[in-house]
């Protein structure tokens, strides 16, 4: 007996069946939600766009200017031009690219969402600059036992840390004194929102595609459940190479010692 291994060319997802570890239909009927939309965002929202989940939540209060058009290909001069919203234009733009996705774009600021709106995702993706954020994110998360993905990139370095509550270490564990200096630095990627003198982030095109595609992967991987386990990985692009990162959990971090009193 033959065996037709022809694909279903009307089939838009027929290649992304293919893939092992990935479930396709756990992922279309998930809901995702990411929170900015810049350069890293715009990488991850089209790679979900691709999947179309049930339900994508864009989270961005800034605008678009021609600062961002060199990295970020989901918007384009007219938005700049209008200074339209990033949310509504990276969701605009997610429809054009598959038209089963229909995100909503939430032109609000992520510090003012609570657990109880992150609890009603199967993943949140953080593609922020401010450790602010990322902090709020990831307490919100941790103690809603939503998984988290956070991006972080410098130059041609890179980060991804998978957070998956209510085991092994979050993103609270994972950073230093120096980081937690900045932590005031409430600030958009222009830097129009500072309140202390911040250096303006070094942002390659390329770096940016690599951390918000494995952070897509991540994100596919736990709702598939193929990833049981939360991990850190440094991306450095000079080399390049991409290495795992020995991570515990800090005993002296705010979302651990909570949880145990
Ligand atoms: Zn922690």
């Amino acid at each position: 007996m033959s065996v037709d291994i022809r694909l279903n060319t009307n089939d838009r997802y027929s290649r992304m069946k293919l893939v092992k570890g990935v479930d396709i239909d756990a992922i279309r009927r998930a809901s995702i939600c990411v929170v900015g939309a810049g350069a890293l965002g715009n990488e991850v929202i089209k790679d979900l766009a691709l999947y179309a989940p049930a339900r994508l939540s864009i989270v961005d209060m800034d605008c678009v200017d021609y600062s961002n058009l060199g990295r970020c290909f989901l918007f384009d001069a007219a938005d700049a031009e209008t200074s339209n919203s990033k949310a509504d234009a990276a969701s605009r733009s997610a429809c054009r690219i598959n038209p089963d996705c229909r995100p909503d774009a939430l032109n609000i600021d992520a510090t003012s969402l609570d657990s109880a709106f992150f609890s009603e995702f199967d993943v949140v993706m953080g593609c922020v600059d401010s450790i602010r954020t990322r902090l709020h994110l990831n307490s919100n998360c941790y103690f809603s036992g939503t998984p988290y993905i956070d991006g972080g990139i410098d130059g041609l370095y890179g980060r991804v840390q998978t957070v998956l509550p209510p085991h092994g270490p979050c993103y609270g564990c994972a950073i230093n004194g120096t980081h937690l200096s900045r932590v005031d630095a409430a600030f958009s990627c222009t830097g129009r929102e500072a309140n202390i003198p911040i250096r303006q982030i070094a942002s390659d095109p390329s770096i940016c595609g690599m951390v918000g595609s494995l952070q897509v992967l991540q994100g596919l991987r736990v709702i598939s459940g193929t990833l049981s386990e939360g991990i850190l990985l440094f991306i450095d692009g000079g080399v390049p190479s991409m290495m795992p990162l020995e991570l515990t959990v800090d005993t002296k971090c705010a979302n651990h010692i909570l949880s145990v009193v």
